[in-house]
């Protein structure tokens, strides 16, 4: 068996959609972006919708396909980013994959609602991700708004662990309009600890999971602004960072 049959046949799994060129999903670097499909969260603002429940009928992108390009353009991307859905559902399909990553000298980066800690613990430890993106979604007693309740303790021990490596854990919340306000923000703030940078990414309403979200409005950028010119102030340092 050569080394690509090989993958396949460990991987048996695959992604669902690939952004090729990405100058903003790994900070100073070019990334190619992969997204898994099935999460168990249902934020009604998600706008990944179709990679929410496992659709039989999403077009499938093999594991070696991104290799491939990966080795085609091996002097234009820096780093593989996973999403999703949510990936640590089914990461562990493609622990061969990460490996030949990281054998080409590459990035990793992989998003995560938080939810699997001990999948979290595993990968942390394996030296095989670069940088974790961790969703802070809420506070954590309110996540049963995402329909997440039942893993609001193991997503605050996801995010305690990942800040144990401050430095390969970027925080992000999609700030939408009937969950936060400036109260709200303020108190996640200051669960943060020693975390190093807090994206902020407005909602946006067009194309989202519950179709009552597209009557909200997203918040005016210049209020966002302000709070976190506020926050940042009270804190005494640039945590949070705003993200178009
Ligand atoms: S925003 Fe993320 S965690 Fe929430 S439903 Fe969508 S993919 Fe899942």
């Amino acid at each position: 068996m050569n080394e690509d049959s090989a993958l396949e046949e460990e991987t048996q799994t695959h992604f669902y959609g690939w952004l090729k060129t990405s100058f903003i999903e790994y900070t100073g670097k070019i990334a190619t972006v992969v997204f898994t499909s099935g999460c168990n969260f249902r934020c009604p603002y998600c706008h990944n919708p179709e990679l929410v429940l496992v659709d039989p009928e999403l077009a499938k992108i093999s594991p070696r396909e991104v290799l491939q390009y990966l080795d085609l353009r091996r002097d234009l991307i820096d780093a593989v980013c996973i999403t999703g859905g949510e990936p640590l559902l089914v990461v562990e399909n493609f622990f061969p994959f990460l490996k030949e990553i990281k054998k080409r000298g590459k990035l990793v980066k992989i998003y995560t609602n938080g939810s699997v800690p001990e999948v979290f613990t595993k990968l942390n430890r394996s030296n095989l991700v670069d940088l974790w993106g961790i969703d802070f979604k809420l506070p954590f007693d309110q996540y049963h708004l995402v329909k997440g309740g039942e893993f609001s303790d193991a997503c605050r021990h996801t995010l305690e662990e990942a800040l144990k490596k401050p430095e390969r854990a970027e925080v992000r919340t999609t700030l939408f309009p009937p969950f936060h306000n400036k109260e709200v923000l303020m108190n996640m703030a200051r669960m943060l600890g020693n975390a190093r940078s807090w994206f902020w990414q407005n909602f946006r309403k067009e194309h989202t999971l519950s179709e009552e979200c597209r009557d909200i409005e997203p918040f005016l950028p210049s209020l966002l602004q302000s709070w976190r010119d506020e926050i940042n102030s009270i804190l005494g340092r640039k945590l949070i960072v705003l993200r178009s």
